[in-house]
């Protein structure tokens, strides 16, 4: 059975409530319903992390609130553009149990929406055979190596001296505007309410179980609970809303399209069993089959500089990030990629970074006790987990506790705002 959190009181003001709506159908029709039975979860940010919440609360009965501060779907924060990728091959022990709930519930909201957002890929792991960053990912994501001149991809990839490479099954390219999408229509087929171009100003606690969202355009809603997910502007909302300080370091970092050489083309798909691709040491570099513009390969380096996200360089923000790319590409990929010109696709996008690079995933504590939670920091890597995090963002607002999360095995200390709490809080980039 679902469980109902219905704070007595629960409402949404609106400041028009005694005037004619002038947002038109939409709204009236919300206007409608929330007076009937109000909110029990507010979620403040609908990127990959809020979209989920948002639905795993529908799911489990909620009544729900999705607030977006621009347009849905939109280019300023960290989950639009073609693609994401999922492996289970992570430095950190505590992450592949969370890859793999994720995979399960990615598969189930797919099936619920009735189409896929998601290609399972082989994934592909390389890089100094000592490097003990791979080492860990290749035990952890329990790949196997293979001499690359014997595999599948033999003749695309030249290692240098002394690299290995190991595959593993779980692997796959996401569309992330489209999966963030799905999550949102499955949301409100859930019943939840979905608003952008509506920024969330403050969260204040009324009483046990009554929290007030108030937004820019002065308007006001109630919620039992209250679930923050606003990307890179995590540390901003929650230093101005609880006094908080997370240690969130938003950086300005670049996707970049190459063209796959003439001939080449049919030899870096999907299709043609081509896998999505991570290459340790220094670059990072990422990448993912040619899928989304054909005769055009996603290759990126993993960081950028840091930036502010209410005020970032559109121009030239990230332009060192190509360079090391295309050298790369030129020693490991040679005579498949063409370099000389450039990319041929930038997308800016941003990441959230912890001092740890690991997510931050917890109650906000203080006079809000269990009634707010937030879910950030997910350094350039949350996207495949985004269904397991809003699982738990949802379970943890709704009954102080993740159950998914203890049943699949996952350490949710790891997430917690504590452990910054001997810290030196000003950020060390490692990049
Ligand atoms: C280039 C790039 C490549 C990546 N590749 C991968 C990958 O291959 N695999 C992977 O797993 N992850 C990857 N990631 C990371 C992943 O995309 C992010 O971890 C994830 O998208 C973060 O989602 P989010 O919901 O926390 O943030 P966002 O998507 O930024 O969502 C936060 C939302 O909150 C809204 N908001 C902010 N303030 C307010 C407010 N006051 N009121 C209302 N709304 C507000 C914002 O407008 C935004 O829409 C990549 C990221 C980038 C940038």
């Amino acid at each position: 059975m679902p469980v109902l959190l219905r704070a007595p009181g629960l409402r949404r003001v609106h400041a028009a409530d005694t005037e004619q709506s002038e947002r038109g159908g939409a709204d009236d029709a919300m206007e409608e319903g929330d007076r009937r039975r109000g909110f029990d979860v507010v979620v403040v940010g609908a990127g990959i992390m809020g979209s989920c919440a948002a639905y795993a609360a529908a799911c489990r009965g909620a009544r729900v609130l999705l607030l977006e501060r621009f347009d849905l779907l939109h280019h300023r924060g960290s989950s639009h553009g073609e693609s994401r990728t999922i492996r289970a091959t992570y430095t950190q022990a505590h992450y592949p149990p969370m890859v793999r709930l994720a995979a399960r519930l990615w598969d189930g909201a797919q099936r619920d929406a009735g189409y896929r957002v998601l290609t399972p890929t082989p994934h592909l792991d390389m890089g100094p055979r000592g490097d003990a960053a791979l080492r860990a990912a290749i035990e952890n994501g329990g790949a196997v190596e293979f001499p690359i001149a014997d595999g599948p991809w033999a003749g695309v990839f030249r290692l240098p001296q002394g690299w290995t490479a190991a595959t593993s099954s779980l692997g796959g390219v996401m569309k992330a505007t489209k999966a963030v999408a799905m999550f949102q229509a499955l949301a409100v087929k859930k019943g939840a309410v979905v608003r952008d171009r509506t920024e969330v100003v403050d969260v204040t606690k009324q009483g046990e179980g009554l929290i007030l969202v108030k937004t820019s355009s002065g308007e006001e809603f109630h919620g039992a609970k209250c679930i923050i997910t606003v990307g890179a502007w995590a540390s901003k909302l929650v230093k101005s809303v609880a006094g908080v300080d997370l240690p969130v370091q938003p950086l300005h970092t670049l996707i970049c399209y190459w063209k796959v050489k003439a001939g080449r083309e049919g030899e870096l798909t999907t299709d043609a069993g081509f896998p999505t691709f991570a290459s340790y040491g220094d670059p990072y570099i990422y990448s993912t089959p040619s899928m989304e513009f054909p005769g055009l390969i996603k290759v990126a380096m993993h960081g950028g500089p840091p930036c502010d996200p209410d005020n970032r360089d559109w121009c030239t923000g990230g332009a060192d990030l190509v360079g090391p790319v295309a050298r790369w590409i030129d020693e490991v990929m040679p005579g498949h990629v063409d370099t000389a010109g450039g990319p041929v696709i930038r997308q800016s996008c941003m990441y959230s970074m912890t001092p740890d690079e690991d997510f931050v995933i917890d109650f906000v504590g203080g006079e809000f006790g269990k009634d707010v939670v937030i879910g950030a920091g997910f350094s350039g890597h949350g996207f495949k987990m985004g269904p397991a995090v809003g699982t738990i963002l949802a379970e943890m607002a709704m009954d102080g506790a993740a159950r998914t999360a203890a049943e699949a095995g996952l350490e949710l200390r790891h997430f917690r705002i504590g452990r910054f709490d001997h810290l030196d809080l000003r950020y060390k980039s490692k990049i």
